[in-house]
C-alpha cells in the first residue's frame, strides 16, 4: 500500500496519516515533521527551510523531492503526509503511488483547528498565507490525480475518530476486497 495524503493546512492529514500508518502497518513519512527536525539539527539546508516555513511558503523542491525519494525508496508500504504540494513535486516523484487521499475541510474548521494548535507558523496571518499557497499551488495537484483516477476524496470536517473510520473502511474496500477473479486488488 503506497499512499500520499494531501489537504489544506488544518485538515488533519498528519493525525490521520499517523492513525492509518498504525492500522495498516505503513511507514509514516511526515514531510512537515521531517522539515521541522532539519531546522533543529541546524543542517546545511536548515536555514533555507526555516525561512520558508516561517513565512508559510513551500520549501524549495530540491530539498523536498530528495527527502521524499530517499524515504520511499525500496519501501513497500508507506503513507507520505504533506506531499505533493505542487505539480512539480507530483511530476518529480520517481516511485509508484497507489492512491492519493484528499482530505477536504471548510475554511472555518481549518482556521479554528489551526489556532488551537499553537505551532509557531500558526498565527492568523501565516495561516491565511498558507491557505492562499494551498489554493494556488496544491489545488492543481488534485486535478492532476483526479484525471489519473488515483484520487480518494474524504470529508475531513467530522471528528478525528469519524474521519478515521471513514478513511479506514474506504482503504479496506480498495485494498483488501477480492475482485471478480478472487484476487485481492489492486
Ligand atoms: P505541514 O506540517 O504539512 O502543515 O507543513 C508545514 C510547512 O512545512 C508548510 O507550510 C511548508 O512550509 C513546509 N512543507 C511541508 N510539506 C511540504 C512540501 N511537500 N513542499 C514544500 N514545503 C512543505
Amino acid at each position: 500500500m503506497k499512499l500520499f495524503i494531501i489537504g489544506p493546512p488544518g485538515s488533519g492529514k498528519g493525525t490521520q496519516a499517523e492513525m492509518i500508518a498504525k492500522e495498516f502497518n505503513l511507514k509514516h513519512i511526515g514531510i512537515g515533521d521531517i522539515l521541522r527536525k532539519k531546522v533543529l539539527e541546524k543542517s546545511k539546508d536548515g536555514k533555507v527551510i526555516k525561512d520558508h516555513m516561517d513565512r508559510g511558503d513551500l520549501v524549495p523542491n530540491y530539498i523536498v523531492d530528495k527527502i521524499v525519494n530517499d524515504k520511499t525508496k525500496d519501501v513497500d508500504k508507506f503513507i507520505v503526509d504533506g506531499f505533493p504540494r505542487d505539480i512539480k513535486q507530483a511530476e518529480g516523484f520517481k516511485g509508484k503511488v497507489d492512491k492519493i487521499i484528499y482530505l477536504t475541510s471548510s475554511d472555518e474548521v481549518i482556521i479554528k483547528r489551526l489556532l488551537l494548535r499553537k505551532r509557531v507558523d500558526d498565527t492568523l496571518e501565516i495561516i491565511k498565507h498558507r491557505i492562499r499557497v494551498y489554493n494556488e499551488d496544491t489545488e492543481p495537484v488534485i486535478k492532476f490525480y483526479k484525471k489519473k483516477k488515483l484520487l480518494l476524496e474524504i470529508n475531513g470536517n467530522p471528528t478525528i475518530e469519524e474521519v478515521f473510520i471513514d478513511l479506514k473502511n474506504t482503504l479496506k474496500k480498495i485494498f483488501f476486497s477480492k475482485n471478480s477473479w478472487g484476487k485481492f486488488s489492486p
